[in-house]
């Protein structure tokens, strides 16, 4: 989405408003997003701040989702806020090498296509449930428990904590180095030479 700025060019606190309707096709990329099922609505106003232009807005678009319990679709709309400064010239740093994610302006034209693709990307929730109390699948056969009892023998409770002690398994070896730290401080060594008389 290219935005003409030459309306405020060189006129420090000049802005203007557009809103225009973008395909959102990019969204599909997006193992979360089955379906796009709509143009993405953005709402932009880009401000000119002296030493660089200033683009907010508000951007929404419907999708697809899957609840990540029962997989079963279900629709939503994707709703963010944006905001970003598009530089006047490209800045460097002390090497002269051009600093890594800016935007700059070219020209009379500043491109926000990459800014509403990222707001958007990240909008995505990770996990959607389509209720809070959707019971997900059967984890032995997969039918989907909200249309009723499949029959199988109730969820073995070394499944359902295979996750949890996989976890305990880790945590000594992540506390590994904080023991080693305490046996370093001097209240420990006192403590050990008392009890086993190693140290004088
Ligand atoms: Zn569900
Ligand atoms: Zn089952």
């Amino acid at each position: 989405m290219r935005l003409n700025i030459s309306g405020i060019q060189g006129r420090k606190g000049a802005f203007f408003r557009v809103e225009r309707e973008l395909p959102g096709d990019f969204l599909k990329t997006l193992p979360e997003i089955s379906r796009v099922l709509g143009p993405i609505s953005a709402e932009l106003k880009v401000t000119n701040t002296g030493d660089a232009y200033l683009v907010t807005g508000s951007l929404s678009v419907e999708v697809e989702l899957r609840c990540s319990r029962c997989l079963e679709p279900l629709q939503t709309r994707l709703e963010a806020t944006c905001e970003q400064e598009f530089l006047k010239e490209p800045e460097f740093d002390e090497e002269e090498e051009l600093l890594e994610e800016q935007h700059v302006v070219e020209g009379n034209e500043l491109d926000a296509t990459s800014l509403i693709r990222e707001t958007l990307l990240i909008s995505v929730p990770m996990k959607v449930v389509c209720s809070p109390d959707c019971p997900g699948l059967c984890p032995s056969c997969g039918a989907s428990l909200a249309e009723g009892d499949c029959g199988c023998p109730s969820p073995d409770v070394d499944i359902r904590l295979a996750p949890l002690s996989k976890l305990l398994e880790l945590s000594p070896q992540a506390a590994t180095p904080e023991r080693r730290k305490d046996h370093g401080s001097t209240k420990e060594e006192t403590f050990q030479g008392k009890g086993q008389q190693k140290e004088s």
